[in-house]
Order: C-alpha cells, then structure tokens, then sequence
C-alpha cells in the first residue's frame, strides 16, 4: 500500500476504443481491457445508445419479486448463447444428455456469481443426495448429505467474497482469511511451464508445445475424486476456469485436459461450476476446429476466416463442456457496469421449488439484481459479439497477437509465453535456462508495467506475469505497440 501513496495515480477522464486518457491528456492503450472487462472498446456507439435510450424509460427497479423488460430479455439471451449446437474438438462424441442452461440468476460481480453457484449446489446436493452420496429420486426428499464438500484447482481465484475465497486456493490473497473460511479441496492444475511431471527442458516455446509427460495432473484428479467417493461422500462440485486460469498466472490447459478432468468430475456424481468469469464472452476465441476447416475449404493459410467462421462465446465449449452452473460477470455488459449472472439447470430450478410454507426458496438476493441499464448494456454487447464484423475482428487480433508475441522469445527474460485466444501471460524469469523466477520482492512485474505505463500502455502484472488482454476492437498497430511497450520496458528494467 505504501508504494500506491508514494506515486501520484493516473486519474484516466475519459476512453474511446481501445485508448484510455488521463487528466493530463496523455493517452494509453487499455492492454488489459481494464481488468478484463471491456470487451469492444469505450464509448462503443450501440452499447452507449442502449444504455442512453433505457436511461430515458427507468435506471433501476427492483427484481425482488417483480420483472422487468431487458432483465427478461437478457436472460433469454443467454440462454441461447449458453446452449448453442455442438462445436468444437469434440463435436462428434457430443452428448445429448449434456445439462441444458435454461435459468438465469443475476447478480452484481464475479465474486457473486460464484456464490450463487455454490450455494446453489451446496443446497441442490443436500436436497437430492441420498445417504451414501447417491443422488436420490425426489428433490427434497431427503437431507443424508448435510457437509457437500467442493473441489478446486490449485492456484484458484473465484473472487473476494468469502464463499469465493473459500474456494480460492492462492496462499498470498487466502491465507490472512483462513479462520474466516469453510474447507474446500484443491487438486493439481495442469500448469505445464513449472510441472514437477514436465521431463522437458525448457525451450523458447509455450510449454503446453514441448511438454513431456503422462497427464499426471489428470491422474491427480482422478485420485482426488476416487478416495471421498469409497468414503460414501463424493464432491458435491468441482469448480474450474475453462481453458485458462486467470488470477493464478494465466495458466493455461493442456487441448483435452478440460473434456478429460470435467468426465472424470461426472462420472463421480459431482457438479460442474464453470467460472468463466474472465474467459466468457469470446476471450478464448473462436472455435479452433471451424477454423481449421475454413482454411482448409479456402486453401489460402494466411487468410483470416472471415466467413464461416462458427464461434462460441464460452471456453467450455472449445471441448464440448457443458456445466450445471456457468458464472458470467465482467465482459456480460461489455465491460460498461457491474452486471453478473449463474446460469444452471431445470433441475437445479426445481430443488428450490415447494409451497410457501416450505421455505424451499433460494434465500438469496442482491438490491441491483437484473439492473435494467447493465441489462440493455449486455444486450447491445450481445448482438456486436454476434456480428460478423467482431467475429472476423478477434480472428484477425487472435492472429496477430500471436505473432507479435513470438517477438518476445527474443527476449532472455521471457520464460514462457501462453496464449488461450484473446488472453496472454508471459512469464518474466531470471534464467530461462533454469527457469528459476525473480524473487516477488524485487518486484520484476510491477516494474515492467510501470515502465509500460510510461510508454503510454496499461496493464497490471499477476506477479512476475505481464498479461496482454486487450479490447476486441484493438488495431493491428495498437497491439504492436503494445508489445513493443512490453519488450522495450522489460529491456530497461530488467
Ligand atoms: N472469477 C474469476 C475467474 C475472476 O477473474 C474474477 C475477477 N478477477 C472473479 C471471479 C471475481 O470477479 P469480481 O472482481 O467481479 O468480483
């Protein structure tokens, strides 16, 4: 805290696209799309107009016990998103069965989301799970399982609220908390740069490419769901960030890791709790597989896919994940105000269902909940997300971004560099060789994005990892800059 009172705090007035200003009329490009939330840029005409027409109808009205227009809207809207057709790696071997989103419940943030999920599992379990943790006909019928237990990757981050630090397992933000806490599990996340199971010597490549191994990490979790199942109280739910996690380092999966360890999770009776908080709204990028195809029909590589590129907003569905719950938050208004939302099943739903003297009810409800000016903000963002001109927009950033990041291997300092789409790392290290790290005293990370700052980009470091993640409407040129930024700070204050 002392650094942040020693130094005067850009104060930024006003943003257009992808470039922020500040009271002193200096200009930055957003490489973080202020912490991950703005998805097409500031000042976007659409979303501004929703929010200005709404504006001129109502701000706010309660949910609690009443509807309202755009809320109603939005939900069917993502219902649609959430569901869409089979896509991906794995379209072949799609399940019909795979849970079907269709209730929505909103919420402010993140942290939120995740909260409504887990307690919406926690009670879901204790209603439907008979003695021995089978699951049990009639919901409601039974309370054999009273302590449901969750599993979560270590390295994890699902927010700030005690239900999501509950679930968080990074020692430096968790542990001053601990006596706050209720137990969660955590099981190894396949973080191939720094695998005690990677026999490969580093190369000057992410290290998902050159990896050599025998998915222990998924071995690992196989064991940690077999042993509480024997013990007649398997997980109630495991709790994941698809494709990428986020606050613990941008550690991306291994492709397959995903569809194997959620299969494992299921066939152990256990839930599934998307997080994809960070990764939804098309940060993970358009669906690999349709991509290849449409190279492969045009036969012109460098082409970007422009046409017939068939995309999923969600990372679960690059493997034909389906969860039971999807937590949504900071892209669902395009990154304009604090909107979230769960997304789970008629099943779930229906747990929660009785007469009124019952009091089956979910207990649970926020003042802002299915705000209406963030409701008609995620609705424009929804239909831009769905235009042809953003989809073809990510291809091309998705393209150059990896590219301009090959750059950076130049650079001795770089120990790895992962890319999941939209989203990148790279990790700074004092020996690439070795891979041994800067200590987080010296503050490598801080200081390159310091350095950044000064060169007219912002972004903000998850230790000694720079993360690249900027708007969708991002320039080529823009994103140049943006990397020579990095490579010229991490050169002079490394
Ligand atoms: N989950 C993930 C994956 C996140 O990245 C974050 C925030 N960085 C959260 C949950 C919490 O979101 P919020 O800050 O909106 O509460």
């Amino acid at each position: 805290m002392r650094d942040w009172l020693k130094r005067e705090p850009i104060v930024i007035i006003s943003g257009k696209g992808a470039v922020l200003r500040d009271v002193q009329g200096k200009e930055y490009l957003d490489a973080n799309s202020s912490i991950w939330t703005n998805l097409h840029g500031h000042q976007h005409p659409r979303i501004n107009t929703a929010i200005a027409r709404q504006l001129k109808r109502i701000a706010h009205s309660s949910a609690l016990g009443l509807a309202n227009e755009p809320a109603s809207l939005l939900a069917s809207q993502l219902v649609r998103t959430a569901n869409p057709r089979p896509v991906g790696r794995a379209r072949a071997g799609s399940s019909a069965a795979s849970p079907h989103l269709t209730k929505i419940f909103f919420s402010d943030d993140g942290s939120t989301a995740l909260e409504v999920a887990l307690k919406l599992a926690y009670e879901f379990t204790r209603r439907t799970r008979g003695s021995g943790g089978r699951a049990s006909a009639r919901a409601g019928s039974s309370v054999a399982s009273p302590h449901p237990r969750f599993l979560s990757l270590d390295g994890a981050y699902h927010g700030d609220t005690i239900g999501a630090v509950s679930l968080g397992h990074i020692d430096l933000f968790h542990k001053a908390y601990g006596g706050m806490l209720f137990k969660t599990d955590k099981v190894m996340s396949p973080y191939c740069y720094r695998c005690p199971f990677n026999k490969a010597r580093p190369e000057r490549a992410d290290a998902r490419e050159y990896r050599k191994c025998n998915w222990e990490c998924v071995s690992r979790v196989e064991q940690k769901f077999s042993a509480p199942k024997k013990k007649g109280n398997p997980y109630a739910a495991f709790v994941f960030e698809p494709l990428m996690q986020g606050a613990a380092g941008m550690i991306p999966q291994p492709e397959g890791w995903l569809k194997r360890v959620t299969d494992i999770a299921r066939g152990h009776g256990s839930l599934l709790i998307a997080d994809e908080v960070m990764t939804g709204f098309g940060r993970t990028g358009v669906v690999a597989a349709d991509v290849r195809r449409f190279i492969s029909k045009s036969g012109r590589k460098s082409e970007p896919p422009h046409v017939g590129c068939y995309e999923s907003l969600f990372a679960c569905r690059h493997e034909d994940v389906q969860p039971d719950f999807l937590c949504v938050a900071k892209g669902l208004t395009g990154g304009y105000l604090p909107m979230a939302a769960t997304l789970t099943t008629q099943k779930v739903f229906d747990a929660f269902l009785g007469e009124y003297h019952e009091f089956k009810t979910f207990f649970h409800g926020h003042s802002y909940t299915g705000n209406q000016l963030g409701a008609s903000a995620a609705l424009a963002s929804l239909e831009v997300l769905q235009s042809r001109k953003s989809i073809a927009a990510r291809c091309t950033l998705e393209r150059v971004m990896s590219q301009e990041l090959k750059t950076l291997w130049a650079l001795p300092q770089v120990g790895d560099i992962r890319q999941v789409g939209l989203i990148a790392g790279i990790e700074l290290v004092r020996n690439w060789q070795t891979r041994e790290p800067f200590d987080l005293r010296e503050r490598a990370g801080i200081r390159v994005c310091e350095a950044m700052a000064r060169r007219g980009v912002l972004t903000r470091p998850i230790g000694n990892v720079i993360v690249v993640m900027p708007p969708y409407c991002t320039t080529s040129a823009q994103l140049t800059a943006i990397i020579q930024a990095l490579a010229a700070a991490v050169k002079k204050v490394l």
